[in-house]
């Protein structure tokens, strides 16, 4: 593997240094080849893949990161059980990590096992994939890899290790590992390499770590926006779980919503909603000051500077986010221009799609194909009246809406479907799950069954981390 490692250049204090475990029986899973070709790959080795042997210029570590856990701050998390490879430059020239997940303990295990099940590691790789084909910004899954021993969770159950992609696996939660230290050439050194790899041009701006900290809020409010358009619920935005880069990481008891409600939440450890579909955007704001408090030690000349920059950035997020999520909106009921009242419209839609207990998606891809519920008529009215100041054929409006509006989710009950036969050894549903959302705005009629919402027995109301 043409490996080429930043972060292990990295003070020593930033990581731990130590191989992947081995497990007892590798079998592949599955392997991505199109991401595999996208990052200039040849197919890996299984053994390397499990972590059974570390392929020539991988330098393996754990990384050191603090985070905020529902609220609570835990100054050491750390990856518990997982492994940075190291990095490869893409077909793109961008520098992505190869990271396994799932790889045994490390120094910040505490008193986790190190391992994952297999199905989690299967939820992680269709909803990443999933959401990598919709377009929104996200870890990739490489790999899957059966390990042929046992996880002890509430009952044995197969574990299997994930070969995950990211830009980086920076988060909010390595700055708070420093800043908690007081160690401020740590925090330094890190704004620094988090600069160089993600956004260059700060490096150019009278005050980069400002800029910094200006670049990870719009790259943040862009992506929640983007979850908030096609359901998605994270389940645990805790700031060892939002990505410095900006892409969706970690993905546990995430869910995507199929009848619309802003309350909803999937998660079960999430017993106070906190991480509720409608609560994300305020969500991530809660974790972005937490980013900007952990940079106050390099944000200005003295604590009244930083503190004033800090307070500038942060303030800026709810415009930020309401432009993201006007443009979001905007595209999905098919209205180019931006007028006054848009926002209106879009609200009183999801009311009454709230009030109907109407499927997020299919409302939204039904509206797409001019088909919608009569119990919209009114509204329609007002649509219609609204793109008509556009003079956009119907046809353009159409494609374009097509274009944003997916026909396919990585549906609950089709996600469990898929997991619970990958338990009993049968991966039939899950690589048909995965060939039907990798091309979610295509109509794709040989799979219509897969677009449709749950019956009331195939509801699923709770997810679980399962860690
Ligand atoms: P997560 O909920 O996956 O974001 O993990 C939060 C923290 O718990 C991270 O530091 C993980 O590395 C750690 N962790 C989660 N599951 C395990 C496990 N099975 N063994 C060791 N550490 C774990
Ligand atoms: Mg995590």
């Amino acid at each position: 593997m043409p490996f080429s490692n930043s972060y292990a250049r990295l003070p020593e204090r930033f990581y731990a240094k130590l191989p992947p475990t081995p497990v007892a029986a590798p079998r592949l899973i599955k392997w991505n080849e199109g991401l595999a070709r996208e990052l200039g790959l040849a197919m890996l080795d299984v053994e390397v893949l499990a972590g059974n042997r570390v392929a020539e210029g991988s330098e393996p570590l754990a990384m050191a990161y603090a985070g905020h856990q529902f609220g609570n701050f835990v100054p050491q998390l750390g990856d518990g059980r997982a492994i940075l490879l190291g990095e490869v430059v893409d077909a793109h020239g961008i520098r992505r990590d190869i990271h396994l997940k799932g790889s045994g303990p490390t120094p910040f295990s505490r008193r986790g096992d190190g391992r994952a099940a297999l199905g989690p590691v299967l939820r992680e790789y269709i909803v990443a994939e999933a959401m990598a084909a919709l377009g929104i910004p996200t870890t990739r899954a490489l790999a899957a890899v059966a390990t042929g021993e046992m996880v002890w969770r509430e009952t044995p159950l197969p574990g299997a290790v994930l070969a995950r992609v990211a830009s980086s696996h920076v988060r909010v939660g390595t700055f708070q590992y420093f800043a908690a230290r007081a160690d401020v050439e740590g925090l330094r050194a890190l704004a620094e390499y988090v600069i160089a790899r993600h956004y260059g041009d700060a490096a150019q701006a009278p005050n980069p770590y400002r800029a910094l900290l200006d670049r990870v809020i719009a790259a943040q409010a862009a992506l929640v926006a983007k979850w908030m358009g096609v359901g998605f619920i994270h389940g645990v935005m805790n700031t060892d779980n939002m990505s410095i880069a900006g892409e969706t990481i970690d993905y546990g008891p995430c869910a995507f919503m199929d009848t619309y409600h802003p309350e909803t939440v999937f998660s079960s450890i999430d017993e106070m909603g906190r991480y509720a579909y409608a609560n994300q955007p305020r969500m991530a704001h809660w974790n972005l000051v937490r980013l900007a408090e952990a940079l106050l030690p390099i944000l200005g000349a003295d604590e009244e500077a930083a503190r004033a920059q800090a307070q500038a950035a942060i303030d800026a997020y709810p415009a930020l986010f309401q432009a993201q999520m006007e443009l979001v909106f905007r595209a999905k009921l098919g209205m180019r221009q931006a007028r006054d009242g848009d926002m209106a419209l879009v609200q009183d839609l999801l009311d009454r799609m709230a009030a109907e207990k109407a499927d997020f998606t299919l409302t939204f891809r039904g509206l797409s194909d001019g088909a919608l519920p009569p119990v919209f008529g009114e509204w329609a009215a007002g649509w219609r009246a609204r793109l008509a100041e556009e003079g956009a054929t119907p046809q353009d409006r159409r494609e374009a809406m097509r274009a944003v509006n997916p026909a396919f989710i990585a549906r609950n009950h089709r996600v469990e479907e898929a997991l619970a036969a990958a338990n009993e050894n049968d991966f039939a549903p899950f690589e048909t799950l995965l060939s039907v959302l990798s091309k979610p705005y295509d109509d794709q009629p040989e799979y219509a069954a897969y677009r449709d919402a749950p019956r009331p027995e195939q509801v699923v109301l709770r997810t679980f981390c399962g860690t």
